[in-house]
Order: structure tokens, then C-alpha cells, then sequence
């Protein structure tokens, strides 16, 4: 997989899960057992999203946070030949291809980067 497209997930996890950690905060049960704070906790990964995407190349970076401001997550599945962030088909050349997911693409539907996953 492209280095790029790795990075690029991982920073999507890492956003998801600071979205759900800032609408919802820790549950009970959660900071009952941990010793974090909802806040510490928003804080290390706020570091570490900072960290990741500095390492994106520019114009990657830069359309990351376009499409993550703009529609939430910006890197979607591709299933069948369908971008899963759009629901509106890829050109089959990409997913015939072997190697696919070796470079960085982009759904020229809905922008988002796109991983095969089938
Ligand atoms: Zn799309």
C-alpha cells in the first residue's frame, strides 16, 4: 500500500475517534476503569493528528483537510468498483488494476481517497 494512503487512514481513525471522544466524552464505564481525562485523552490524539499529517505531502494534506471539513471522512472503500464515500462508480481500469492501492487515488465524484478493498 502507498505510504501516503497508510498515513492517510490512520489519520482518519485517529479523527474518528476524536469526533466520537468529543460528542460523547469517555463513558462511564470507561473512566471508571481509566485514568484519563476526556480532555488528556483529546489532547494525545490532537498530538499525534498533528504528527501524522504533517507527514502527508502537501497537495495530500491539503485535500485531506478539504474533504474532511467539507463531508467528514475523507478517505472511502472502494467495493465492487464503487466509491463508498459517494455510492457512484470508479473507472474499472483502476480496479482491475494490480497494485491499486500503491498509489494515491482520488474519487473524481466526491474527492475522498480511495482504498480497494475487494
Ligand atoms: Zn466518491
Amino acid at each position: 500500500m502507498h505510504p501516503q494512503l497508510e498515513l492517510l487512514l490512520e489519520l482518519q481513525d485517529l479523527k474518528t475517534q476524536r469526533q466520537a471522544l468529543a460528542t460523547e466524552g469517555l463513558k462511564d464505564v470507561e473512566s471508571e476503569v481509566f485514568d484519563l481525562r476526556p480532555e488528556e485523552a483529546l489532547q494525545i490524539l490532537d498530538t499525534k493528528i498533528d504528527e501524522l499529517a504533517e507527514r502527508l505531502d502537501d497537495p495530500v494534506r491539503a485535500r485531506f483537510c478539504e474533504v474532511s471539513d467539507s463531508v467528514g471522512r475523507a478517505v472511502a472503500p472502494v467495493l465492487n468498483g464503487v466509491c463508498y464515500g459517494c455510492y457512484v462508480a470508479v473507472p474499472t481500469a483502476w480496479s482491475s488494476e494490480v497494485g491499486r492501492n500503491d498509489r494515491v487515488n482520488v474519487c473524481s465524484h466526491c474527492g475522498r481517497f480511495l482504498y480497494y478493498v475487494d
